[in-house]
């Protein structure tokens, strides 16, 4: 396929690069191939990157925020701040087309900081509407961030900066960002807690360094990844005893547990039944401009 007409030695090779690419990581294949259409996703990834710089400059990315509910009360707990793309060709893009994307360059220590600003300037205003009224949000931290030097020394700034405590921002830690467990990270999320942020470790149980970073590092808040929700029926009874035993074992460590995905009544009646009240998922809310 690489010997298109048009196809000279550089663009073969690249293309064989963008080949190797696609399966990088993935120990079960040996072979690559190049796919027609390859080069354009390149192509189009390459251009979305030179979009960003503009993009911050005139306010193209938005903050929504999805609600996360105390169900036996009835109560609103707090939110998530998600990132949306307001991209002026491309239309309203999802963290999931751009995200990765950044990860991979410089940009998403840029994007994220955006981000966290303009939801400390929102929980601010929350705040003054509301005297008296304690509104936590959540963000949402790469693995770049977190190994970033003087990323504490930014928050704490960012937070200050709005007048706010830090004790009303969450800090969202995704679970593949403890895999090294190096002695950085451990190092800047005690920086973060003695500078009195939340931390959350999120998407528990979607790898598999969870339970030695429970050891290792100091949590507040248990995010539970969405995939627990996710079952047949005749798996019903295996997902609900794992459930139970993340639950339990949740409880001997006095951490509160967060269930994302809960989409409907049963699967709300299914986590309430473990034990679990906190809950952030579109049965209740969908993430909100
Ligand atoms: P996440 O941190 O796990 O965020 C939760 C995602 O689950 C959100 O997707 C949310 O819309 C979705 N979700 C919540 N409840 C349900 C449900 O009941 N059913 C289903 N199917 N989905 C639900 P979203 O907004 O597309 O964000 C995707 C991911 O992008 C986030 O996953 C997070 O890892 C990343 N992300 C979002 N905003 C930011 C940001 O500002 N900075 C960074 N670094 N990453 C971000
Ligand atoms: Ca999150
Ligand atoms: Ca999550």
């Amino acid at each position: 396929d690489l010997c298109e007409p048009d196809c000279d030695s550089f663009t073969m090779s690249y293309k064989a690069l963008l080949a190797l690419q696609s399966i990088k990581g993935n120990f079960s294949k040996k072979i690559a191939y190049y796919e027609k259409g390859m080069m354009q996703l390149e192509y189009e990834r390459q251009e979305l990157l030179k979009d960003v710089e503009r993009a911050l400059e005139n306010d193209e990315f938005e903050v929504w925020f999805q609600p996360q509910v105390d169900c036996a009360r009835k109560q609103l707990i707090g939110a998530e701040a998600l990132v949306r793309w307001r991209h002026p060709g491309k239309g309203l893009l999802n963290p999931k087309a751009f995200i990765p994307l950044l990860e991979c360059s410089d940009y998403i220590g840029a994007v994220d900081e955006y981000i966290i600003d303009k939801t400390c300037g929102f929980v601010r205003r929350w705040m003054d509407k509301e005297p008296g009224k304690s509104i936590i949000a959540s963000v949402n931290l790469s693995r770049n961030d977190i190994l970033k030097s003087g990323i504490c020394d930014t928050m704490k700034s960012i937070v200050k900066r709005n007048g706010l405590p830090p004790r009303c921002i969450r800090v969202e830690v995704t679970e593949s960002s403890y895999m090294e467990n190096s002695e950085r990270l451990i190092s800047t999320i005690k920086e973060f807690k003695e500078a009195g942020f939340i931390i959350e470790m999120d998407d528990f149980g979607s790898g598999y360094s969870s339970l030695n970073t429970l050891k290792d590092i100091d949590i507040d808040v248990l995010k539970l990844d969405m995939r627990f929700l996710q079952f047949k029926e005749e798996e019903r009874q295996k997902s609900a005893n794992i459930l139970e035993s993340i639950v339990n074992m949740a409880g001997l460590l006095h951490l509160p547990i967060v269930v994302e995905g809960v989409e409907n009544e049963s699967q709300e009646k299914f986590v309430q039944k473990l034990g679990c009240r906190y809950i952030q998922g579109f049965y209740y809310y969908k993430p909100l401009p």
